[in-house]
């Protein structure tokens, strides 16, 4: 007999990874341990060499539903003699590497069909969960993931649970979020007196489909915070929580019961399908099938809904009871995080919502919904939210990282941050705008949640150029506290980076061209840079091209009026004052006018304000009330031409337009307003703006000899561009995000993987 010690690492804990250990190793008569460490899962056995060979191949080729490793090894040490195969209590010792966090997970099969059987103990228990499945991340404070290291830790289990807790033949054997109706989480729904209303299963599932019948507004504690709920085929209501939550026109997420409901109102590919019942269950945008059959004021002005299945056991009962799809979104007020602590929400939420639905199990960290849409052609995955079920690891083995813990802060608008410890990556989930004070407060939060997680402290914090970002200064002062250095990224090569990093494109011997487009980031000349085309090769960044500057005019105004962008692109181009005078009053005219020909202010190469201008000029919009509101109904009304031309496109915009380094701004939009002027459809228009788009992006290849493309930018959200793009540089390398957004979400990866070429 030898003894063998196996070393597993990855995302291990909290997957069912012991227990699904020991069940194999009882079935083959082996005599040893598995224990969960801060390394991950640690194994030593007794058994022959042919024995340990085959027990370990078969551990490593199936591994349970969620567990994902990253590293496995199985070595001799010297003998000990075991007695028989246990379980062992988690080591305290600290040793040299650190695990992976496991995201949360939707209810399994065999916890759904308990749930759903009136015989089970755990019959409507809404906190029903197995090692397979259930909250995780939200509930840690501290590794390795154990009972006592979780908001668990509160709960008592009672004797039948211990016993399928301690039982190796049971899904639930050393389960550690396992509870049932005798040692219970404890739910209750209130009303705005703090009243009680309801606690028991059939009262609050029947009172809560009551409410809903009647238009209210109920939020509802779910995994990772509150949620917002309401009827959404009941026009009021939706107008009522438009209202209260000062969201004019904002798109609404759906919460639908089944997937028969999902296919009966929207177009849904196996792809998206599969999405949709993922582990992570996100929110999915969808084509509805027939807009009226909804309330318009869901999605305004838009064809795609966000759409996601009911996933945890709560969930399921109430879309089980009441059938018709509802609203779910975010539980919060006007620009501040998600809510997830139960006295906050008493505080706050009646502001909005009739009635609450709340449970006594502490969430750690909270998260939003993940959002994930799917091109209609090209069928290309766009994360557009990283959060709840995806985050916050972020796996990519193939990069060997510098020994550092380093902490990289992110961006401002789309903030997230990056921890790298032991060659691990740690991305958060994403934590919204980062100019109020709940949002940074929150984000300081959780930094500091992720450095006790692990007890480290970085010795060196990775900042975006723009001195002004929350994000930088916190970084900055966090740096002075810890007396470590900072390492300043410039925003769009940190962008850069990341879809390079994402790709494995660091070591390319080839150039790789990188367009780079968004709404803003301080460049290295102190423009606001967007409209970026790089060129990597040999770890080295230059910049290509860039759209040509023009005016950033009121600065932070004009990301949020679109007016302003269509005057500062367009004023001094013949035949476009006629359409753009009836914007602004006479002050205002007169007034913006002159600073424009003072040539005083900012300015600006963004490809996101572009959209903007031409979303304007075209009668979209002029003011909005989101974030990418312009864009949107922009992709929307090109997409319509689109729809009944296929892809095929020929005219562009830019004819002769580059320009020793630069994309003409003026060409374009000349262009866009004398197609005005002949009274051209406004949707073909639209269109080939997008085709303009593409065809800029191959005449900068071919000026560049680039024969691979990277995107990245909150530009390459846009469905039809990224379709046109696959379709129209069908003869290029082409290279996406895969599993981060393109949005500033991955700045704090491109922050990291910028550091890594310049320093490794
Ligand atoms: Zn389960
Ligand atoms: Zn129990």
């Amino acid at each position: 007999m030898i003894t063998w010690q196996i070393l597993i690492k990855g995302q291990v804990q909290g997957v069912g990874f012991r227990p699904y250990i020991y069940n194999k190793a009882i079935k083959l008569n082996l005599k040893g341990y598995v224990l969960n460490s801060t390394i991950g899962v640690q194994i030593e056995l007794n058994a022959s060499k042919k024995n340990a060979e085959e027990f370990y191949q078969d551990l490593i080729g199936n591994l349970p539903k969620n567990a994902i490793v990253t590293y496995n090894s199985i070595e001799k040490i010297p003998f000990i003699p075991f007695k028989n195969f246990e379980i062992r209590h988690s080591s305290s010792l600290k040793l040299d590497d650190a695990t992976l966090i496991a995201p949360e997970t939707t209810i399994c099969g065999d916890c759904k069909n308990e749930l759903l059987d009136p015989k089970n103990r755990r019959y409507r228990y809404p906190f029903i969960t197995c090692t397979n499945c259930g909250p995780r991340y939200s509930l840690i404070q501290e590794l390795p993931y154990d009972r006592e290291n979780t908001s668990m830790n509160t709960y008592t289990m009672c004797s039948n649970c211990s016993l399928e807790y301690l039982n190796p033949a049971d899904k639930r054997f050393y389960s550690q979020t396992n509870s049932c109706p005798n040692c219970s989480i404890k739910l209750k729904l209130i009303d705005s007196s703090l009243k009680t209303v309801a606690t028991d299963a059939s009262a609050w599932i029947d009172k809560i489909a009551e409410l809903w019948t009647a238009g209210k507004i109920v939020a509802i504690k779910g995994l990772g915070g509150f949620l917002l709920t309401c009827d959404a085929n009941n026009e009021n209501a939706v107008k009522s929580l438009r209202a209260k939550k000062r969201r004019p026109s904002k798109p609404f997420a759906l919460m639908v019961a089944n997937v028969e409901a999902i296919k009966r109102d929207f177009e849904v590919s196996d792809i998206e399908m599969k999405e949709l019942k993922s582990s992570a269950a996100p929110i999915v945008l969808l084509k509805n099938k027939n807009v009226h059959s909804y309330s318009k004021k869901i999605a305004p002005g838009l064809t795609h809904y966000g759409i996601m299945l009911a996933s945890t056991p709560l969930h399921i009962l109430l879309l089980n009871k009441y059938k018709g799809p509802i609203i779910a979104t975010s539980g919060n007020i006007h620009n501040i995080p998600i809510i997830y602590d139960n006295k906050v929400a008493e505080e706050k939420l009646f502001e909005i919502a009739d009635y609450i639905l709340e449970d006594d199990r502490e969430i750690r960290v909270s998260q939003d919904d993940s959002v994930i849409k799917f091109t209609p052609i090209a069928q290309q995955k766009i994360i557009l939210r990283r959060s709840k079920g995806l985050a916050p690891t972020y796996i990519n083995p193939k990069i060997n990282w510098t020994a550092q813990i380093i902490l990289a802060t992110g961006a401002l608008l789309k903030s997230t941050f990056l921890v790298l410890h032991k060659q691990n990556t740690y991305i958060s989930q994403y934590l919204g705008n980062l100019e109020g004070f709940e949002a940074q407060e929150n984000y300081k939060k959780i930094v500091q949640h992720f450095l006790q997680l692990f007890s480290i402290q970085p010795s060196l914090i990775l900042i975006d150029k723009h001195p002004e970002y929350f994000s930088s200064m916190f970084g900055l002062q966090l740096a002075k506290d810890y007396k470590i250095p900072t390492y300043k990224v410039q925003h769009h090569l940190a962008h850069f980076s990341a879809v390079l990093g994402e790709n494995n494109l660091i070591e390319t011997s080839v150039p790789v061209l990188g367009v780079i487009w968004d709404g803003m980031g301080l460049g290295d000349d102190g423009a606001i840079w967007g409209g970026e085309f790089f060129i990597y090769n040999n770890r080295n960044f230059s910049r290509a091209f860039h759209f040509e500057y023009y005016d950033y005019l009121l600065a932070d105004k004009m990301s949020e009026e679109p007016r302003i962008s269509a005057l500062a692109t367009s004023w001094d181009i013949p035949g476009a004052n006629e359409h753009l005078q009836e914007k602004f009053s006479e002050t205002e005219w007169k007034l913006y006018n002159k600073m424009l020909s003072s040539k005083t202010s900012i300015i600006s190469s963004s490809v996101g304000r572009i959209f903007d201008a031409v979303a304007s000029l075209l009668g979209l919009i002029d003011k909005q009330t989101y974030e990418g509101e312009a864009a949107m109904l922009l992709e929307n009304l090109a997409s319509k031409y689109f729809t009944s031309n296929h892809l095929t496109f020929k005219e562009s915009y830019f004819i002769k337009s580059l320009y020793l380094n630069t994309v003409s701004v003026k060409d374009l939009m000349q262009g866009i307003v004398e197609d005005l002027n002949l009274e051209l459809d406004k949707d073909f228009i639209a269109a080939k703006f997008h085709f303009s788009l593409v065809a800029i992006i191959k005449k900068v290849a071919e000026k560049q000899n680039a024969y691979k493309i990277a995107f990245s930018g909150g530009v390459f959200q846009n469905s039809l561009l990224v379709d046109l793009i696959k379709f129209h540089l069908k003869e290029y390398e082409l290279y996406f995000h895969k599993e981060l957004s393109p949005n500033d979400e991955n700045i704090s990866f491109g922050q990291l993987i910028y550091h890594h070429i310049n320093t490794t």
